[in-house]
């Protein structure tokens, strides 16, 4: 890259060391059922041969977690396990994996009495005892709840997620665990250049995986995601990326080539100097889907989604989609419509407030009938 890169502290995963000005590592992650030996191994070998160079896997159970030991066996990329609220489960993944991604917000749904201090040092000692790194993963839509609830009547939505950075990354280092990254991911590409501006001044030092969550499917995905790269890998901020894109299974490394395409134009000087956000359209924002999507019909749901919603591209409203309960629920919160799938029903809400469950056969006459109505009454914008 053309671009200088801020210094931050070098860290390894596997064979792939990123940070200390070491080449931009691009990242993918399988979107397939872990335990899905079969099928979780193609989707490896499909994102090895399309150059990711570390590739992440849900774990949410005992079975999950057995499952890596096969996929191991099996594959030589360098591999991640993304923890939700089950921490507990690091000590039976971290044998087979390199990196541990754990999420500050969801430390709270175990052992409720337990400091997250006291938990935050178990993942630290299970990583380091086998050769792991972390990530602290920050979503906007599952901040630390003490965070959000210190922020009261401040509107600065970005504040507690860099705190939760900040905080976590300080006391790894205070018990003695450098080997990790941050991840600060908002679904608005604004707010993720504004979190990881914010974090790289308070702690420049520590690597940060760039990326922008939910951002959809292409091209207006790859398009969110690059106006966040664009801001700040030119201005030396990331070690490594993800395009978080929702895409069926069998086109899931086009995360990567987008990735390499951002980078390669940002290398070469192809970056917009004004960044210009059509704020008077619609935004809909979708997760990538991953080995925790409720039905495999989601990626297809998404789709119909946007085509059904055509007639109200020039309506400033954002509709969320979403796979799972997991995520859906929180990450649905700030949309205008959301929408969060189960294994049968598709559970729909306006501005936080559920309206209903819907199975998947009448989920779009019930968004559409809720968009139609929000447009007619003028509660745009
Ligand atoms: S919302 Fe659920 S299915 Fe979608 S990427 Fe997040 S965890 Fe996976």
């Amino acid at each position: 890259m053309n671009a200088p890169r801020k210094p931050t502290r070098e860290i390894q995963i596997g064979g792939v060391a990123i940070g200390g000005g070491r080449p931009l590592a691009v990242q993918s992650m399988c979107a397939t059922a872990t335990t899905d030996i079969g099928a979780t191994l193609a989707q490896l070998r499909q994102l090895q041969r399309a150059g990711a160079d570390i590739i992440r896997l849900a774990v949410d159970n005992k079975k999950d977690a057995l499952a890596l030991a096969e996929l191991r066996a099996q594959c030589d990329a360098a591999l991640s396990a993304d923890l939700q609220e089950n921490y507990r489960l690091a000590k039976m993944l971290a044998p087979h994996v390199d990196k541990i991604r754990y999420n500050p917000g969801h430390l709270y749904h175990h052992e409720k009495s337990k400091p997250w201090r006291d938990k935050v040092a178990e993942l630290a000692d299970i990583a380091a005892r086998h050769d792991c790194a972390l990530r602290v993963g920050v979503n906007a839509g599952s901040v630390d709840p003490a965070k959000l609830a210190a922020r009261g009547a401040n509107d600065d939505s970005v504040a507690p997620m860099v705190e939760s950075a900040v905080e976590h990354s300080d006391h790894l280092e205070s018990i003695g665990f450098t080997r990790f990254c941050v991840s600060l991911k908002d679904s608005d590409p604004r707010k993720v250049i504004d979190a990881c501006r914010r974090f790289a001044e308070a702690r420049p030092h520590v690597p940060q995986h760039l990326g922008v969550t939910e951002a959809g499917m292409p091209p207006e995905g790859v398009e969110k995601t690059r106006i966040a790269f664009e801001q700040l890998l030119s201005r030396g901020i990331g070690d490594t990326v993800r395009v978080s894109l929702t895409v069926p299974n069998e086109e899931k490394h086009l995360e990567i080539s987008a990735a390499r395409d951002i980078i390669k134009d940002i290398a070469a000087g192809r970056v917009r100097s004004v960044v210009r956000f059509n704020e008077n359209s619609l935004n809909l924002i979708s997760c990538p889907s991953c080995s925790r999507v409720e039905n495999r019909a989601f990626v297809e749901l998404a789709q119909q989604v946007r085509e059904r919603t055509r007639h109200a591209e020039q309506h400033a409203l954002t509709i969320a989609v979403m796979g799972c309960r997991v995520n859906g629920p929180g990450e649905t919160d700030d949309a205008d419509l959301g929408l969060w799938c189960g294994p049968n029903y598709v559970n729909l809400k306006k501005r936080g407030e559920k309206i209903g469950a819907f199975k998947y056969d009448q989920i779009l006459d019930a968004l559409d009938a809720e968009l139609r109505a929000m447009i007619a009454a003028g509660e745009t914008g």
